[in-house]
């Protein structure tokens, strides 16, 4: 047999996905559902042949494939040649160019998932890779344990393959992300309890029941699916690494995630290595990745949620270690900020690129801001900042910050006094802003 009919028998389809190894001592495992390495208890992460990859990948090949995260399939850890594709990924790459004026900057870019497909987060990437993968691996009901986003992507996604769904979530999110979830018909439990209570609980019943849960023993893959925030990003540029991004920590999953996309693409040749700086953002209110960063530590102390920005309310981050050293060695920062000036960021990036983002996209602006005003942003770099949810989900937090319509009779009359009236009360704010 030749070398490629070889490699044909012994892939199935054309993937690269090899097996388990554990990221502290480097076990490896079969890729069942599993997360966890038996000898050390370190995370499991999935493992891929990069040379097999360097021989039958190139940009052509990626851009041959369809219009959403699975023309990278051969970099994710699935065997079937057909994924769950519903859409998910591609979302836009814009240039920020108001904002960017605003906040002094050069070249600024904002990677849209607020925009994502089915749910309009940045859940749906890794929700439609584990999945995928659930599937493969025989799974008839999935799970999760959420703050919100992945509650509405593994019920909606489950729905369109038709698997059983039951999903986990602290008692007190949001509406519309309760009812986002509760429309595509799951069981949803509403726990009493934040989201590391929530999450333990799963891990019971992860162990009892046999499900596939997408973020407990389905992570290893799952996690994957943040890789393609990464990808797209240099596809966007034009094949090109970006000088610095700036991304939301909840578990600190993403974060991660998108630093290993951006080295696989340079380890297999598909774009050109630089150095990018890596910086985080987090909610003072639940902050357990900045503040151990900020105090120099490499192990995070657990905190207890206390913020508006719910899904990225994560007290105990699994990947917060790793965050903090990527971080580290990219000459980046983690930072946090208020709820007042997350309220603030959200306004911020509506006003000036249109784009109305969640609590969590309002952290991450403004962070950018703070970074920016600190000096901690080059106003040279070029920047990409991920916006990871929609607004239209997280309404309660803007309620009563953002004015109120204008109220007329169908009249012409009415119509001219209410807009005279405006434009005093503009004047007036004004004239009190200049005294
Ligand atoms: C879950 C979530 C994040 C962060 O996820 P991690 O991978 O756990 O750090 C960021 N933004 C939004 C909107 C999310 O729902």
């Amino acid at each position: 047999m030749t070398q490629a009919t070889q490699e044909k028998a012994t892939t199935s389809a054309t993937t690269a996905f090899r097996a388990l190894q554990c990221k502290e001592c480097g076990a490896e495992y079969e890729p069942k559902a599993t997360h966890v390495c038996e000898l050390c208890f370190g995370p499991l992460e999935v493992k891929y042949d990069y040379d097999f990859l360097r021989r039958t990948v190139t940009r052509e090949t990626i851009q041959a494939g369809p219009f959403s995260i699975w023309r990278y399939r051969p970099f994710l850890p699935v065997m079937s040649d057909n994924p769950i594709d519903v859409g998910t990924g591609m979302t836009p790459l814009l240039q920020a160019h108001r904002l960017a004026r605003r906040l002094g900057l050069k070249k600024l870019y904002i990677k849209n998932d607020a925009v994502n497909m089915p749910t309009l987060s940045f859940k749906d990437r890794v929700v439609s890779v584990a999945l995928t993968r659930a599937r493969e691996l025989g799974f008839t009901t999935v799970s999760c344990a959420s703050t919100g986003n992945l509650a509405n992507s593994t019920a909606a996604i489950a729905a369109h393959a038709g698997l059983d769904c039951c999903v986990f979530i602290p008692s007190d999110l949001e509406a519309g992300k309760v009812l986002g979830t509760l429309i595509y018909n799951p069981t949803l439990m509403a726990v009493h309890g934040n989201y590391d209570q929530v999450n333990r609980l799963c891990s019971e019943v992860a162990n009892t029941h046999g499900w596939g849960f997408v973020n407990i023993n389905l992570r290893p893959y799952y996690s994957e699916g943040s890789k393609t925030l990464g990808y797209e990003v240099i596809e966007q540029l034009g094949w090109q690494l970006p000088d610095h991004i700036v991304a939301p920590l909840a578990s600190g999953s993403l974060f991660t995630k998108i630093y290993k996309g951006f080295q696989e693409f340079v380890e297999v040749g598909l774009v050109e290595g630089k150095p990018v700086r890596f910086s985080g953002a987090q909610a003072e209110g639940c902050s357990p990745i900045a503040q151990a960063f900020s105090e120099g530590r490499d192990f995070i102390s657990p905190v207890k949620p206390n913020t508006i920005a719910k899904s990225l309310a994560i007290g105990n981050p699994a990947d917060g270690v790793y965050a903090i050293d990527i971080a580290h060695k990219t000459n980046g920062n983690i930072e946090s900020v208020t709820d007042a000036e997350i309220i603030e960021g959200m306004k911020l990036l509506a006003e000036t690129e249109g784009i109305f983002t969640e609590t969590a996209g309002g952290t991450t602006i403004a962070t950018l801001k703070k970074l920016v005003e600190a000096g901690k942003i080059d106003p040279d770099e070029t920047t990409v900042v991920y916006i990871t949810g929609n607004g239209l989900k997280t309404q309660e937090a803007v309620q009563g910050y953002v004015g109120e319509p204008l109220t007329i009779e169908p009249k012409l009359e009415s119509f001219e006094r209410a807009l005279e009236r405006s434009r005093t009360l503009d004047r007036l704010e004004w004239q009190q802003v200049l005294v």
